[in-house]
């Protein structure tokens, strides 16, 4: 089990609970990777993989999360003008991929003897952190935007944590939650934190396991705060150092393009991600204006000879429809956007269509409506057996 902390950036090593890095930097936990094996006889789920991981094994819904399916999707591979996989993560007992950061932060707060945990979110991430303290019996504090739209408290409130609706600017609240909550004993998971990024990285772990011996060829999701691509990017490296995969694949990460502050920074050949203005879009839950893992994250897509690339609303929603409607999976606009990145990428031939790309679909639609047009026809029972040869 790994305990220590290092900086990406500067090899600088820490303790937890410390996030960040003196440099400024996020941090994440070193491990012993180089001596890591796929495990035999394990059952499918994140937590086969414990010798990577900071904590062992939870029960109750903690255990639930990852182990995600991996299915080849053909239905897809004309519009994505590739060979496409789905990672589907929205098969997590809340929907998306941050059940597997929150069950690694939950479990080990519960191991600590701490009574609370927080974090600062108005989404997928608040209602994951909601359902793992449940599941682990530790009280929750969830930091919500004062103007958080009530459709989306309800996801939450259902686990019962405590929500406390804070005015003021909602990026910097994200440094003062991990400070004030260092001084309350009150470990605040929040988006990029090392707990929550060990977690997190397991879906590269599931994925190149799945497709073992082959490596795909390039790996594509959607990024906001950097937390889970910085997780993807940490498992790829861990395989590479065991052995476990030759070759890395690219990393694509993709953005909104009303909020893309690390697409503008590798359009510009940066090597820090500048905060830009918040906007609206469609994808909200990849709204960061100001990643807290941004600079990780361009670092990360460069050394496995990836890109960033944003996408505008109206492809999102294409991609929500196409997802669908031609596969099969319900994604939020956020999660589609992995689908919309995909076939930019292919249409500028960063990604050839003989190439094997798995798109992680990051969460779920059931939590939103969508605007699809409905379209029904309408038929009698006694009628109906003549009249289905012409519906159909
Ligand atoms: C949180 C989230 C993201 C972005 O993940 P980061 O770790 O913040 O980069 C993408 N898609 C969905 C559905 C999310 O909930
Ligand atoms: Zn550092």
């Amino acid at each position: 089990m790994a305990t220590q902390l290092r900086c990406y950036a500067c090899g600088e090593r820490e303790e937890l609970p410390v996030a960040r890095c003196r440099c400024g930097e996020p941090l994440w936990f070193d491990t012993a990777a180089a001596e890591f094996t796929y495990p035999d006889g394990k059952p499918w789920s994140m937590w086969r993989y414990g010798d990577l991981l900071p904590i062992a094994e939870p029960d109750g819904v903690l255990a639930a999360a990852g182990g995600t399916p991996l299915v080849r999707t053909p239905g897809l591979d004309e519009y994505a003008g590739c060979r496409v996989y789905i990672k589907d993560e929205a098969e997590n007992p809340t929907g998306s991929f941050k059940d597997r950061g929150s069950a690694v932060g939950c479990t080990w707060a519960d191991t600590m003897g701490y009574d609370a945990v927080g974090t600062v979110s108005h989404g997928n991430m608040a209602m994951s952190m909601a359902a793992n303290a449940a599941g682990a019996d530790l009280d929750c504090i969830v930091l919500v935007p004062a103007d958080i739209p009530t459709a989306r408290l309800t996801f939450i409130a259902q686990y019962d944590p405590t929500i406390v609706r804070v005015d003021g600017d909602y990026g910097q609240l994200y440094y003062e939650a991990l400070e004030i909550g260092t001084e309350a004993e009150v470990p605040f998971i929040n988006s990029d934190v090392p707990l929550r990024v060990a977690g997190q990285k397991t879906v590269a772990l599931e994925i190149c396991e799945t497709m073992a011996p082959t490596v795909p060829d390039a790996i594509v999701l959607p990024v906001s705060s950097g937390g889970h691509a910085s997780g993807v990017w940490k498992a790829l490296r861990e395989l590479q150092a065991s052995g476990r995969i030759d070759t890395l694949p690219r990393l694509y990460c993709v953005q909104a393009a009303a909020v893309d502050p690390i697409a503008t920074a590798y359009r510009n050949d940066s090597d820090e991600v500048e905060p830009v203005a918040d906007a609206e879009t469609i994808a909200y839950s990849i709204a960061n204006p100001d990643p807290p893992s941004g600079t990780r994250i361009l670092r990360g897509v460069r050394d496995t000879g990836g890109a960033v690339v944003s996408v505008s609303d109206e492809s999102m929603s294409e991609a929500m429809g196409v997802l669908a409607a031609d596969a099969g999976f319900s994604a939020e606009a956020a999660s589609a956007a992995a689908l919309a990145g995909l076939r930019q990428l292919t249409a500028d031939g960063e990604i050839v269509p003989t190439e094997d790309v798995v798109a992680i679909t990051t969460g779920t639609g059931f939590k939103e409506g969508t605007d699809v047009d409905i379209q029904t026809e309408t038929a009698t029972v006694s009628t109906l057996r003549d009249q289905l040869p012409a519906l159909l």
